[in-house]
């Protein structure tokens, strides 16, 4: 491709960057297959700052049958690294494999595959894989009313933190109605879900969380180990929200987690949990309020 050409099927943009731009609500930009190389001293890989509408959703998806793939991982800028930097609403994300963003400073926290930041809402992440990053795989920092459906985040280690930060999905904003559905977390070496300190009420269903807590392909210790960790505000009494959230974590399955399988994590004012199966976890359930 070509970012001079119309961006047509025989005649395509290069780039998902000329895609954004030229794309209007409703659209869809169809991505080939193939892999979409990002290196040297960049920060962001892409950065989503145009939102569809009511909706009217754009759509990056993947060209039928094909499998585009993003790397990441010769991106070296002196910064945190984001692979997918979200900062719109009402897009629609599908079909797609991420990998390999780095942690290039060492003493600071992670970088991240994809996060949303900027109120960024009502998006679609759907049948995405995520796996190898020096971070986190989706880190909501900032929006309500995501759907992540049928998402893969697995082997994400941030080996200079000792691998605390990297949770295969997290949860963190002051916005509510977020929902993964449908997807696995396993070999992260923090915890497979992480809601902590979401003001937001966030929901997990349908989904797996298994063998996370270790480094990536061993059973070496690394960051926490919780499959599903649901909750954190009674771990620091002054940071309290006026409305305490409560989370919904239902039909999920926990296992081989070196700590816990579902573990509410000091949550004060209860979760919602609704059968869940856990098994082979340090711990399987462990409610501590
Ligand atoms: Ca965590």
């Amino acid at each position: 491709g070509n970012d001079a050409n119309p961006g047509t099927e025989t005649q395509p943009f290069a780039t998902l960057a000329r895609g954004q731009m030229a794309a209007a609500a409703g659209d869809t930009v169809l991505i080939r297959g193939g892999e979409y190389v990002y290196s040297g001293n960049l920060s962001v890989g892409v950065l989503f700052n145009k939102s569809g509408s009511a909706n009217q959703h754009i759509k990056y998806w993947a060209y039928p049958g094909e499998r585009p793939i993003f790397d990441f991982s010769g991106m070296n800028a002196q910064a945190r690294l984001y692979g997918f930097r979200v900062q719109a609403s009402w897009l629609h994300f599908r079909g797609l494999e991420l990998h390999g963003v780095q942690q290039i400073l060492t003493d600071q926290n992670e970088s991240w595959c994809i996060r949303l930041e900027s109120n960024a809402s009502n998006n679609v992440f759907e049948n995405l894989d995520l796996h190898h990053n020096e971070g986190p795989g989706l880190f909501i920092a900032a929006g309500s009313n995501n759907l992540v459906l049928n998402v893969d985040s697995h082997d994400n280690y941030d080996p200079d933190r000792n691998g605390e930060n990297s949770d295969g999905f997290g949860c963190h904003s002051t916005g509510a109605g977020n929902v993964f559905r449908g997807c696995r977390a396993w070999w992260n070496s923090d915890d497979g879900f992480d809601f902590i300190n979401s003001p937001g009420v966030c929901t997990v269903e349908y989904s797996w969380a298994f063998l996370n807590g270790y480094q990536p392909g061993t059973m070496t210790a690394a960051g926490n180990g919780a499959g599903i960790k649901a909750g954190g505000f009674g771990l620091d009494t002054g940071s309290f929200p006026a409305t305490v959230p409560r989370h919904v974590v239902r039909f999920n399955v926990a296992f081989q987690n070196r700590s816990q399988g579902f573990y509410a994590n000091h949550h004060p004012g209860g979760i919602d949990w609704i059968h869940n199966t856990a098994f082979n976890n340090g711990v399987n359930f462990n409610l501590l309020a």
